[in-house]
This record gives C-alpha cells, sequence and structure tokens, in this order.
C-alpha cells in the first residue's frame, strides 16, 4: 500500500487516447453520449458517465480524489469557494425550524450565514466557547441537525478537543458534525478519523498555496455527499475545471509546504515569545499555549499561522504593518509568501469591540500568515519592522 504523499502525486484524471503524461485542462460544459442508449443509462444512473461540468468534471474528480486521500474520506464535493462549500454544507440539509450549534470564533462570513442569512429561512444558532467542552452539549436541542466549529480558530488558534467531538457525536448520531479544517489542513489533522462527518476546506488558502483561485471542497460520508450532490446539482456552486486543475497540482506540495510553514511559524513563535515589544503571542505549538498538550495530540504540527500583540494598541500595530519591507499586507493566508493582517480593522471590523476581545482580538493584535520565505527574512523583516515603529 502506497502511503498518502505518492498516492496523491499518481492520483490523476484517467489519461486520454492521446497519451499525455500530465493532466490536461478539461475546458467543456457538456460530455457527449455515445448512443442515444448511453445517454439514457447515464441519466438514469445505471452507467457511470459525466454528464454536464455543474455536476463533475475530470478536473473536479480528480481534485476531489485527491482531498479524499488525505483527509481518509470516502466522497466529496468540489465548490466555486470556500464560503460556496460552507452554505452549501448547511443549507443542503437543514429545514425550516433547525437548529445549529457553532462554536464562536469562526470566519466572519460564516458568522453571516448563521446571524443573517440563516434566520430568514427559520434556522437559529447557538454559540458556544469552542474550547469548553461541556458547552456543546448544553447547547444541543431536540432541533439541533449540525454542529459546526473551526480548529485552530481564526484568528485566536482556539482548538477544539476533537477526540471529545468524536466522543459527543456517539451519544448524538443524528446530529451532522462538520469541521472547518483550513487552518490545520488534512496534512496536519485528519478529523473524520474522530468521528466528524464532513471535512469542509477554503481551497484558497493551503491547498492552492499560492494565492491564485478561489476554491471549496468538502468531503465525508457517501451518504451526505449524496446529499448535498443533490444541492449543488441544482443551485449550482460548482468549482471550475481550471481552478480545480490548479489546486489539484498544488496539493501534490501540500506536505512539503506544510511542513516549512510550519517549522517558520514555530521558529518566528519563539523569536517573538523573548521580544520586549510583544506582549501576547499564539501558537498551539508553543509549551506557553494553553492547549499546547492537546494541540500536540490530534495536530501534527501547529500550521502556519501566528498571531502576536504589539505594545502600544492600534497605532502601533498600524505602524508596525506600515514599516514591513518584505511581508505584503492582504486580508488573504496561507500563501507562500508571508503575510500580515490586522483582524481589528479588517476580518473582524464587523463585530462590537466586546465580541472581539471574546475572541482574544485586541487593538494590537497582528495576524500572521507565515509563508516559506527563508526563516531569517521572515524574521528579520518583523524585528525591524517592530524596531522602526517604536
Ligand atoms: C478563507 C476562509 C473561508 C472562506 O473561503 P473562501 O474560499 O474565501 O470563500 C472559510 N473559512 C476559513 C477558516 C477561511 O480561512
Amino acid at each position: 500500500m502506497k502511503k498518502d504523499q505518492s498516492k496523491i502525486i499518481r492520483e490523476q484524471a484517467p489519461r486520454s487516447a492521446t497519451r499525455e503524461h500530465s493532466v490536461p485542462l478539461y475546458l467543456t460544459s457538456s460530455f457527449i453520449f455515445d448512443s442515444a442508449e448511453q445517454g439514457r443509462a447515464i441519466f438514469a444512473d445505471e452507467e457511470e458517465g459525466m454528464v454536464y461540468s455543474r455536476y463533475a468534471n475530470p478536473n473536479t474528480t480528480e481534485f476531489i480524489n485527491k482531498v479524499c486521500i488525505l483527509e481518509e474520506a470516502e466522497a466529496g464535493l468540489a465548490f466555486a469557494s470556500g464560503m460556496a462549500a460552507i452554505f452549501a454544507s448547511f443549507a443542503g440539509f437543514v429545514r425550516s425550524g433547525d437548529h445549529i450549534v457553532s462554536a464562536k470564533a469562526i470566519f466572519g462570513s460564516t458568522h453571516q450565514l448563521f446571524t443573517q442569512l440563516l434566520p430568514r429561512w427559520g434556522v437559529t444558532t447557538t454559540y458556544v466557547d469552542a474550547v469548553d467542552n461541556q458547552a456543546w452539549e448544553k447547547a444541543i436541542q431536540p432541533n439541533t441537525k449540525i454542529l459546526f466549529l473551526e480548529s485552530p480558530s481564526n484568528p485566536g488558534l482556539e482548538l477544539a478537543d476533537l477526540s471529545f467531538l468524536g466522543e459527543l457525536k456517539k451519544k448524538y448520531p443524528q446530529i451532522i458534525f462538520i469541521i472547518d479544517n483550513c487552518f490545520a489542513t488534512p496534512y496536519l489533522q485528519k478529523p473524520l478519523r474522530y468521528g466528524f462527518d464532513l471535512s469542509i476546506h477554503s481551497a484558497t488558502k493551503y491547498m492552492d498555496g499560492q494565492g491564485r483561485v478561489l476554491g471549496g471542497v468538502a468531503v465525508g460520508k457517501q451518504q451526505l455527499i449524496n446529499e448535498l450532490m443533490f444541492f449543488i446539482r441544482h443551485t449550482g456552486p460548482a468549482m471550475s475545471a481550471f481552478n480545480a486543475w490548479t489546486i489539484s497540482k498544488s496539493l501534490d506540495t501540500l506536505g512539503l509546504r506544510m511542513d516549512k510553514h510550519c517549522s517558520n511559524a514555530l521558529a518566528l513563535a519563539e523569536a517573538l515569545e523573548q521580544h520586549t515589544e510583544i506582549t501576547k503571542v499564539n501558537y498551539p505549538f508553543l509549551p506557553s499555549h494553553p492547549q499546547y498538550e492537546l494541540a500536540r495530540k490530534q495536530m501534527k504540527a501547529g500550521g502556519g499561522i501566528v498571531t502576536f500583540e504589539v505594545k502600544g494598541g492600534k497605532e502601533r500595530a498600524y505602524s508596525f504593518l506600515d514599516a514591513l519591507e518584505m511581508i505584503l499586507y492582504t486580508s488573504n493566508l496561507g500563501d507562500a509568501r508571508s503575510i500580515a493582517t490586522h483582524p481589528g480593522s479588517t476580518t473582524h471590523s464587523k463585530l462590537s469591540e466586546e465580541e472581539r476581545l471574546s475572541l482574544g482580538i485586541t487593538p494590537g493584535t497582528i495576524r500572521l500568515s507565515v509563508g516559506i520565505e527563508d526563516q531569517e527574512d521572515i524574521i528579520g523583516d518583523i524585528l525591524q519592522a517592530l524596531e522602526a515603529s517604536k
């Protein structure tokens, strides 16, 4: 049996009659039937075969197969963006009157889904503190349909205890347990092993890894993916063949890149922890992280995101960001290039001051998506910007 890295590198859409080595880009909206009888049989699900790229395409199928290998999943679906994957994974299952239990520290647009959009269709959400194991069960109601979380969270890098939640799933088998596994990637963390039903990703982040295209993916149990397939067939949030072709190639180097993201991030976190201009550093693989033991248990390494607080609040944070020379300021993450953001004034600016504080976001908080440049250059740029912004 080949191991993951060999398997994903060898996973490829069936070779065409042209005998190409590298997979071609299948820019075609539909697929022809060899006969009227074949058309009938494929539509009747008696014969397997591609029909239309809103349903499936050789490039998206290849991409999904690779993610299934990494996540140890039975099946999956690809989406135009991470948000399309997340929205479909709720909308595809809930009905009016249903309830969702979610971690409160979640991606900004997911928060808008729970608070602004899903209530329009009669779906309510209760937020819990993901770190507090007991809080989950207390929030479950008879009409709870979905339990949702991110781990590590954005930008506080708090963890939910996956094996605890796996036990909770056994007690509530009717609830669909969904994790946004984007920050960890399936290279570092495999939630389906613990009993989660679906693992979702914004493939825009580490999966592409180079900040080029948007994508999303949901993988998990075959029966749930079949239900979701019905939803996406008829609502149309499918991933484009081009984006699938691009991200699928990127997955071949996901492990290599994550090793480098993680070693750079750990070195940076260690360097910043000593620094007198920094009041707090958050990184799951720092022994000072309150959930260090849990991180070691459920993650292979600490991930590529480091958050820290500079002395001097918002003004200092702004002048620090403006003083960076190599590192760019943009709201993406998971790129080969290191990226800095100020969550308080961008990704989390829609929240109240109080909500931000409860997520650990202060005016001096900086989120760094540590890239795969040379370690000395990343740390060097941060140290010079701290000095220059004094
Ligand atoms: C970026 C992100 C999303 C949204 O993904 P898009 O591809 O931008 O739609 C969802 N969850 C997390 C954790 C993210 O970082």
